[in-house]
């Protein structure tokens, strides 16, 4: 009987000493290493969402980009939009026929004149370029 309680309590004390092991263990694993996966975490998470924003904001410049190109159409030196309005080449912004009486058209931004020529470099009047457009 004296030799099978013996072999209880060595055995409860065995287990309690794995139980207060595993509890220590436990503790430290909480207490040290989860944080540190937790912080390695929200690093990775910062950068993940920090490349996503960067390449969100390239895309969208990209596609903003690509809209304001195919809103023009590049001809006789001038942009065109789809409606033929002609806008400056430096400015983007919508230019005139010279009011000096020459067939050229003038930006009011950046002052400058403009003179249609075709592919072959003969000047062309406003009304042949609408024509052609
Ligand atoms: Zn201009």
């Amino acid at each position: 009987m004296k030799h099978i309680l013996i072999k209880i309590r060595k055995f409860l004390l065995t287990k309690a000493a794995i139980w207060i092991a595993l509890s220590i263990g436990l503790a430290l694993f909480s207490k040290f290493i989860v944080p540190n996966i937790l912080a390695t975490l929200e690093d990775h998470f910062l950068t993940l969402l920090a490349t996503s924003l960067v390449l969100n904001i390239v895309l969208i410049a990209l596609l903003w980009f690509i809209y304001k190109r195919s809103q023009f159409k590049l001809k006789y030196g001038l942009y065109w939009n789809k409606k033929k309005k002609p806008y400056c080449p430096n400015c983007k912004i919508p230019i005139t026929v010279d009011k000096s009486g020459a067939q050229d058209y003038h930006c009011k931004k950046c002052q400058n004149s403009y003179t249609l020529k075709n592919k072959a470099g003969s000047i062309i009047t406003p009304e042949q370029a609408l024509a052609e457009l």
